[in-house]
């Protein structure tokens, strides 16, 4: 995930990601076509999720430094 996105459970809906402000544009729009303006229930902007991993590569690279480093850390 890399941008905010919103979602309805009540009608099972997700929107396609985006800023923040287009999320929330989604979500007074669907309110407001759907729901008569109302907040249904269960239905949220969700933030972009920064705790993802890194891409394998960067870890792999990662790893291999490290093993260098302890492989010629030890040869005093
Ligand atoms: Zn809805």
């Amino acid at each position: 995930m890399t941008g905010y996105w919103y979602r309805c459970d009540k009608c099972g809906i997700t929107w396609d990601e985006g800023s923040k402000h287009e999320a929330q544009a989604d979500r007074d729009r669907h309110r407001h076509e759907a729901h008569g303006g109302g907040a249904p229930d269960g239905d949220a902007v969700h933030a972009p999720d920064r705790t993802s991993w890194p891409p394998p590569s960067i870890l792999i690279a990662a790893l291999t430094l490290f093993a260098l480093f302890l492989l010629f850390g030890n040869r005093h």
